[in-house]
């Protein structure tokens, strides 16, 4: 049977930009837009054109996307005609294939916030609906507040949702603005909403506040609705939005929704999920929720003695969906036997042939828990385990010794008087029976160390000179009586082969330093460079 079409709409550039502490750049912007473009998601809301600068930056440009990038925007102003109103001529002038307008819907509302009559409102629906399908544009209007306003005055909320229908509208999307309906509700008044206005140009849009946010976008498709607008991670202001990443694999593994629907995000793309949930979190420098349904470092994690032997049996005994269909993978956290078998799954995983009863092993293992215990993150610096599994088996050649390093950083004037900072680093390096003396230069004193330090290596010069490091990020984390910090280095050499390696010190220069270490090391090992 031909499964019916469920639509995605993804507004973590609008509303989860609301999210508190959250600034994207225009590039972060872009950068998102393409990863939720190629994840297969319909919609990608980039924000409010004329509302600040970034989003007119953003709508000022055309995006060549496979998605319907939209523009958000308020409807016209009471009183205004539609062409004469410079927020819908800004919305209007947006490069952007569809507009969702937002509107009230709740009558108090539109009494008390908008002072003006309800049949206003209505016109202003109406009048700017149809300016944005004269100019081309695909339409959608959130209806703010409906379902506050449907328990309100139903036959106001309905009048609203029917004019953007009946103007032509693509979408009318049923807003739970203040986030506290319940999902019994939204079953109901959905239920409602598509006798009059067909499912398959009702949305939903659910806000987070009893933590629902996600029922209540399930509960609507169910009587009907066939959008669902969310946010990666479930970015959003105060308790955030219906997160799009437990959505989008409840929609694809779970039968009830499978075998009903189809959406744009293939099975293949929903491996790509968990890296999407992370890049968002890295971009944004927060922690990634461990607890996170599907994505999650925990959310297939077992710990307790029996689940891990069942487990290991037969891995559905214990798991609802596999780990893999989402990028995620299985962790047994339990005895040494389950923590040896993820070592030796890691080991295979690098390609480092060891007998599985090496002695060595256990050594390796206490050294990882000893190690991430106090804050290295070996599950992002893969390169970094794949070094400290060597050398614990004893496989990295020592091909150069740091005798010694400065690093000072000086503010000063420079000669048109401007205030600038720069580093100097010297490093003395023992290559054999060789000492280098090198100086780099640089804008902080980590990339003068780099710069020092990647100079001159005699003749392992020659395999770290396509090396280059592309992102750099630092947390500090809570390490019981002193804060620690700790560095992730990305670097990427002539093959475009990128690789993540971490250093943990109180110190930030030692912990970049073991950072900067263990990639040239790494990039030396992998280049097969000889001792
Ligand atoms: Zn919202």
């Amino acid at each position: 049977m031909a499964r019916e079409r469920l639509y995605l709409f993804d507004t973590t550039l609008r509303d989860g930009a609301q999210t508190n502490g959250v600034d994207f750049t225009l590039n972060d912007k872009l950068a998102i837009t393409g990863l939720l473009d190629d994840l297969g998601i319909d919609y990608v809301e980039g924000g409010y054109p004329g509302a600040n600068p970034t989003d007119t930056a953003l709508f000022a440009t055309s995006h060549k996307l496979d998605t319907t990038f939209t523009a958000f925007g308020m409807v016209r102003r009471p009183g205004r005609s539609a062409s004469n109103d410079p927020g819908l001529a800004a919305l209007l002038e947006a490069k952007a294939d569809a507009i969702c307008f937002v509107a009230k819907s709740w009558d108090y509302h539109v009494r008390v916030a908008l002072e003006t009559t309800l049949e206003e409102n209505l016109a202003s629906i109406r009048d700017s609906v149809r300016a944005a399908k004269n100019k081309g544009r695909e339409v959608l209007l959130d209806c703010e507040h409906f379902f506050d306003g449907y328990k309100a005055n139903p036959e106001f909320a309905l009048a609203c949702a029917k004019a953007a229908y009946e103007e032509g509208a693509r979408w009318v999307v049923l807003c739970d603005t203040n986030g506290g309906a319940l999902p019994h509700e939204v079953g109901a008044i959905v239920t409602e909403v598509c006798k009059v206005i067909p499912g398959d140009h009702v949305g939903i849009h659910a806000h987070n506040d009893t933590e629902q946010a996600v029922a209540n976008s399930l509960a609507a498709v169910r009587a009907g609705a066939r959008q669902i607008q969310g946010t990666l991670n479930g970015l959003g202001e105060r308790c955030g939005n219906a997160n799009l990443v437990s959505i989008i694999p409840t929609l694809k593994l779970k039968p009830e929704f499978a075998n009903t629907f189809e959406i744009g995000v293939s099975d293949a793309k929903l491996k790509d999920l968990l890296h999407v949930s992370r890049t968002l979190d890295e971009m944004l420098n927060r922690a990634p929720n461990r607890h996170a349904p599907y994505v999650g470092e925990s959310a297939f994690a077992t710990k307790a003695g029996i689940h891990a032997s069942a487990i290991m049996k037969e891995p559905k005994t214990y798991e609802h969906v596999a780990p893999e269909t989402v990028g995620n993978r299985r962790r047994l956290l339990v005895s040494d036997q389950a923590g040896r078998s993820n070592v030796l799954a890691e080991l295979d995983r690098i390609g480092l042939k060891v007998d599985r009863n090496d002695p060595r092993i256990a050594t390796l293992l206490e050294v990882v828990k000893e190690r991430e215990a106090i804050g290295y993150a070996y599950e992002s610096a893969s390169a970094s385990f794949d070094l400290l599994a060597r050398r614990t088996l004893g496989k990295v050649p020592s091909y150069f010794d740091v005798v010694q390093f400065d690093v000072n950083v000086e503010q000063r004037y420079n000669a048109i008087g401007e205030r600038v900072t720069v580093s100097m680093a010297v490093v003395k390096v023992k290559v054999g029976a060789e000492t280098l003396i090198s100086a780099g230069e640089g804008s902080g004193p980590v990339h003068a160390l780099d710069v020092a330090l990647r100079k001159d290596l005699g003749k392992y010069q020659r395999y770290i000179n396509g090396l280059e490091l592309t992102d750099y990020r630092v947390r500090i984390l809570d390490g019981g009586t002193e804060a620690v910090t700790r560095v992730l280095i990305e670097s990427r050499d002539e093959q475009g082969e990128r690789w993540m390696t971490v250093g943990v010190s109180p110190n930030i220069i030692d912990a970049s330093f073991q950072a900067l270490m263990d990639s040239i090391v790494y990039k030396l090992v992998k280049a097969g460079a000889p001792a």
